[in-house]
């Protein structure tokens, strides 16, 4: 491939919500660009480390013990100065003082979004990696953090289905996507839930109150998972709907929250990452920019930023949805 400009000094952040794996991910980057001879700076907290030129060399050193690390060293925000002209401008300024030629990404669809007008004003060129735990992005089959989150929340229902089994009880229990239902769904199959209920779709509490018609003749706890924007509110309010035509169900709620963004990455992750960050630094270093790296049937692959982001993600969500139909009976 032909090269639009040779780089040969890269600035790597980590932006939006933290994932498990960004680590991993940051570590790939800054030792692949080393291995291929390049300089590589650390901007920290995200965009607004552009913005206010917080930034620091990475050498191959930097990173060591990192990759089993959840959380990320270069810290994460949602920077509002960049969504301005003049915060870009200041951000184009800091790469300018420090040398830095090309940037790798690592964030979710809001990061990518920010990327391409940053390209499209400034000609620098930037390839992401993704990191999110949501699954929400087209262009990849699984988020960098996705099944590190998501065995952390299957972890956590496994033994509320010890307690629940215990005492006859209904469980709301609530874990986090806001518009994703991914982490919900995977979660409910893999831990054997009765219901899930995700903002992707309309079954609500009709549905579910059947399913607990149905359950409550055959089983002796049921589980249901919520994903946190789910249409019907969360946890809380779904056990509260209930509890209004059931009164006699002793129920529980149980809001997951922040653990399921923390913890040491799984093996999938940090290969994930791993090879993410490889791919992104020769992306490149090949000519490549306003794309994205990800794993489609177990491929790398680069997508356009704008594909990527307007995909969304094409989610196995209706065929889980059958299968825990079929296994919850
Ligand atoms: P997560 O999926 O974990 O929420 P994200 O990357 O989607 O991660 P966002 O907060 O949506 O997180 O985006 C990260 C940052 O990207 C924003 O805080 C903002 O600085 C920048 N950004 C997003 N959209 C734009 C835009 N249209 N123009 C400029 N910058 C943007």
């Amino acid at each position: 491939m032909k090269k639009v400009k040779s780089i040969e000094h890269i600035g790597v952040f980590t932006s939006g919500g933290d994932a498990p794996g960004m680590n991993a991910a940051i570590r790939a980057v800054v030792r692949t660009a080393h291995y291929h001879g390049l300089q590589v700076s650390g901007i920290m907290e995200g965009y607004n480390g552009l913005v206010t030129d917080d930034v620091k060399a990475l050498g191959t050193r930097d990173v060591s013990n990192i990759i089993q690390r959840g959380g990320t060293i270069l810290r994460s925000a949602r920077s509002k100065e960049f969504m301005t002209l003049e915060g870009r401008l200041a951000a184009k300024k800091t790469l300018d003082k420090h040398g830095i030629d090309a940037l790798v990404a690592i964030g979710g669809d809001g990061t990518f979004r920010g990327a391409e007008v940053f390209i499209a004003e400034h000609g620098v060129p930037i390839v992401g990696i993704t990191g999110t735990i949501d699954n929400d992005m087209g262009g990849t089959d699984t988020t960098i953090g996705f099944d590190t989150a998501t065995n952390t929340a299957m972890e956590l229902v496994d033994r509320i289905r010890d307690t629940a089994s215990s005492h006859d009880r209904l469980f709301f229990v609530e874990v986090m996507g806001r518009s994703s239902g991914a982490i919900a769904m995977h979660c409910g199959v893999a831990a054997g839930a009765e219901f899930v209920m995700i903002p992707e779709r309309k079954q609500g509490i009709v549905e579910l109150i059947a399913v607990l018609e149905r359950a409550e003749k055959s089983k002796s706890s049921v589980i249901v998972i919520v994903a946190e924007g789910d249409e019907e509110g969360g946890a809380y309010e779904v056990a509260r709907k209930v509890k209004e035509r059931y009164a006699h169900y002793e129920t529980r709620v149980s809001v997951l929250g922040h653990v399921q963004r923390g913890g040491n990455p799984t093996v999938a992750d940090r290969i994930l990452a791993s090879r993410s960050g490889v791919t992104a630094v020769e992306a490149l270093i090949a000519g490549h920019a306003g794309e994205m790296v990800g794993v489609v049937n177990g491929e790398m692959v680069l997508t356009s930023f704008s594909m990527a982001v307007a995909a969304g993600k094409v989610t196995d969500n209706k065929d889980l949805d059958r299968i825990l139909t079929i296994l919850s009976t």
